[in-house]
C-alpha cells in the first residue's frame, strides 16, 4: 500500500481559483496572524501579533519542499500562505530565495498587507513572482470591525505600504478585495476603495466574497450580480471570484472532506487529532471542518478547554 508522506509545512497542491494548482507553504503556527478577520475560513486567531520571528525553522521547510518537489512536478505555484500571516516569519525572504534555487515553479505570496509599510518586509518579498496582498476596506472603523487587526495597526499606514510596495516591486501584484454583505459593500466605501486602488496600481484586482462558512456566523456573501456591479465601479483590470463549485473540481478537497467525515464518525477529534491522523496541514483540515459545520454534518463542543469536532450522523458508543 502506498503510504502518504508526513508534511508539516506544505499542503496540497490544492486547486485555487487564483493560482491553479497551488502548493501551499505554511510558515507560521496555526492561527498566528496580525488580523482576526470575521470571514476567516481557518478559525479565530489565537495569537494576534505583530512580532516577527522564525516561527518555524527555515531549514525544515526547505527540506520538506526539496523532498516533495523531487517527486511531484504538476504544480502551478508554490504559495506562501496558510493558517496565518506568512510575513510574520522573519526568514521569509531567505525561504523565497532558497525555493528559487530549488525550482523554476513560480513563487506566490498571499499576505494581508499588514507589514508592507516596513521597508525590510517589502525587500524580503522582492524575489517572489507574484504577491497577492489584500485590502478590504479604506476606513479605520470598518477595518476594525471586519479585519479585527492588532490594536496598533492603522489602515492608512497599510495603504501607504501598498503604494510603496508597488513602486519597488517589479513583478506582479494581484490585489484581493473580499466583500462582506452589509459591511464593506456600501457605495461610499467602494468609491474610497476605487480612489486608493488608483494610487496602488496593482496589475489586477481580484474581487472575492465569503465562499466557505466563515468564523463568525453573521457574515454573508454578495451574489454574483452584486459583485459584478462593484467590479464595474473599480479601476483597472478587475476579476470576480469564480463560483465555489468550480474551485472544488480539483478533487483534493472532496477526498479530504470524506476522510474527515469517516474519522469523525468513528470518534470525536480535535483539529490537531485530525491533522495528525490524516497527515494534513491544519489549515486544510479547518477549511473542511467549517464546510461540514455549515452543512450541520458536524458540531463542535468544548471539553477540558479543548474543542472537539463531533459527527452529527451517529452517537459514539
Ligand atoms: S483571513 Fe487571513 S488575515 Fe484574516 S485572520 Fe484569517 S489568516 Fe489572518
Amino acid at each position: 500500500m502506498k503510504t502518504k508522506e508526513i508534511t508539516r509545512y506544505i499542503y496540497g497542491p490544492v486547486p485555487s481559483w487564483r493560482l491553479g494548482r497551488s502548493l501551499g507553504v505554511d510558515i507560521v503556527p496555526f492561527k498566528t496572524c496580525s488580523f482576526n478577520c470575521i470571514y476567516c475560513e481557518t478559525g479565530r486567531t489565537t495569537n494576534l501579533t505583530l512580532e516577527r520571528k522564525e516561527y518555524v525553522p527555515k531549514a525544515s521547510v526547505i527540506e520538506e519542499l526539496r523532498t516533495f518537489l523531487s517527486k511531484r512536478k504538476n504544480i502551478d505555484y508554490i504559495t506562501f500562505s496558510g493558517s496565518g500571516e506568512p510575513t510574520l516569519n522573519s526568514r521569509i525572504g531567505e525561504m523565497i530565495r532558497e525555493v528559487k534555487k530549488l525550482t523554476n515553479i513560480p513563487v506566490a505570496i498571499v499576505t494581508n498587507s499588514s507589514l508592507l509599510n516596513k521597508e525590510k518586509v517589502r525587500g524580503e518579498l522582492r524575489e517572489a513572482d507574484v504577491v497577492l496582498p489584500s485590502l478590504d476596506v479604506v476606513s479605520q472603523s470598518l477595518f476594525e470591525s471586519l479585519n479585527r487587526p492588532h490594536p496598533s495597526l492603522k489602515i492608512e499606514e497599510i495603504i501607504e505600504g501598498l503604494i510603496e510596495f508597488r513602486k519597488e516591486f517589479k513583478n506582479k501584484i494581484w490585489l484581493e478585495v473580499l466583500l462582506v454583505k452589509g459591511i464593506n459593500d456600501n457605495p461610499e466605501e467602494i468609491h474610497k476603495l476605487a480612489e486608493v486602488i488608483k494610487k496602488i496600481k496593482p496589475d489586477k484586482v481580484q474581487l472575492n466574497t465569503v465562499l466557505r462558512p466563515p468564523v463568525e456566523e453573521e457574515v454573508f456573501a454578495l451574489n454574483q450580480k452584486e459583485l459584478s456591479s462593484i467590479q464595474k465601479q473599480l479601476p483597472g483590470k478587475v476579476e470576480v471570484v469564480r463560483k465555489f463549485k468550480k474551485v472544488l473540481k480539483g478533487g483534493h478537497i472532496g477526498k479530504l472532506e470524506m476522510d474527515i467525515k469517516n474519522l469523525l464518525q468513528r470518534r470525536p477529534c480535535t483539529l490537531s487529532d485530525i491533522s495528525h491522523a490524516l497527515r494534513v496541514n491544519p489549515r486544510e483540515v479547518m477549511k473542511n471542518l467549517t464546510i461540514l459545520k455549515g452543512r450541520a454534518e458536524i458540531r463542535a463542543e468544548l471539553h477540558n478547554k479543548k474543542r472537539y469536532y463531533i459527527s452529527t450522523k451517529r452517537s459514539y458508543g
